[in-house]
Parts: C-alpha cells; structure tokens; sequence
C-alpha cells in the first residue's frame, strides 16, 4: 500500500530535527522513518531509533542489494540512506513516514515520490544565528563545525525546491507552523 509522507530538510542548527520530534510526539498518525548510517554513534542516541548504525561493508551490501530508496555519502565515508523496508513497515502500519534528511537526499525522495509527499524547508533566521546554534552544540569537533557551516551555507540557497518553507525564529511559533502545514496536507 501506498500512504503519505513529509519531508522536513535544512542545514544542520535550523531547528529541523526539533521540530520533527515535536511533531512526532504530538501526531499520532505520524511515524518517523529511521534512516541508516556509518557514522558513530553519539552517546545521547539509540540505535534503531535514531538511525540504524551500520558498518560501512553492511552499508555497502545493502546498495549492492538495491535496498535504499535514495543513500548518499554525506561527508567521507559517512554513509547516510532511506531504506525502502522502513518506508513500506510504516505504510503497512497505516501511518505516514516523516523524513528528516538532508537537502540531496530529501530532493531524491521528492522526485520519487511526488504529491504524495509534502516536502519543508526549515530556514535559521540568518547564518549568524546558525553558526551560534552549531557552536554551542557540543557534539561537534572544530573540524567538523566547519565542514557542517560550509555545507549549510550551500543548503540554505536550495530551500526555493520545497513546498513550504518555515523561519525557525521563536521555537514555539515555528512548531506551531509545521503542525498547521501537516494538518493542511492530511486533510486534504
Ligand atoms: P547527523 O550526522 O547530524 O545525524 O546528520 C548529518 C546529515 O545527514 C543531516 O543533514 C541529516 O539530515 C542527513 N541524513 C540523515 N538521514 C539521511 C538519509 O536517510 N539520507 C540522506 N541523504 N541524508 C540523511
């Protein structure tokens, strides 16, 4: 079967995976579709959960097996992907899958999957306040800071491809947009 599903994209600091949870604990018709990757784990996530960790020979068997709906290699050997298994687990549970992607891979889901999935944009309110949010995180080295700045630059000028766009200024007013564009979409 064939159900619904919303994509929320934006550089690393936007808010987005915020506003993903928020949504995911408040909606019950909607479940999050667990990504894979290669990177290590960190030491707040779960595997399964957050994403399933894979080594990189798994990651590379399952491409082999045609297994992903849409992988990348978002930095050097850090394989990130949308297995088709999670996205048909959660149409078989009648709920609609919701992505948290990067902007790559969240243009590749919105090319196969069409209008049956409601594509977002989530914005910081400038690149400022960006690489703020990205230096208090705590989880990032000095290299990688960079690496994440350089490539959220890059993504911001994409944000034109999706459907909808959110400002994540005031938190709360951004996770009040995002609950009014999915109940928008689900009932229509
Ligand atoms: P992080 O390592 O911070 O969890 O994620 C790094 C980047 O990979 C983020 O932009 C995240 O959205 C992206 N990402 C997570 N899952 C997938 C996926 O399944 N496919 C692609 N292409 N990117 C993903």
């Amino acid at each position: 079967m064939q159900g619904k599903l919303l994509l929320f994209c934006g550089p690393s600091g936007s808010g987005k995976t915020t506003i993903v949870h928020h949504l995911l604990q408040n909606d019950p018709r909607l479940k999050f579709s667990v990504s894979a990757t290669t990177r290590p784990i960190r030491a707040n996530e779960k595997d399964g959960i957050d994403y399933h960790f894979l080594s990189v020979a798994d990651f590379k068997a399952k491409i082999a097996n045609h297994e992903f709906v849409e992988w990348e290699e978002v930095y050097t050997d850090r394989f990130y992907g949308t297995l088709r298994a999670e996205v048909d687990k959660i149409w078989m549970e009648n709920k609609v899958a919701v992505f948290d992607v990067d902007v790559e891979g969240g243009l590749k889901i919105k090319s196969i999957f069409g209008d049956l999935l409601l594509s977002v944009f989530v914005m910081p309110p400038s690149v400022d306040e960006l690489r703020r949010r990205l230096h208090t995180r705590n989880s990032e080295t000095a290299e990688s800071y960079q690496t994440r700045i350089n490539k959220a630059e890059h993504e911001l000028t994409y944000a034109f491809r999706f459907d909808k766009t959110i400002v994540n200024d005031v938190l709360t007013d951004a996770l009040d947009d995002a609950a009014k564009l999915v109940n928008e979409f689900l009932n229509t």
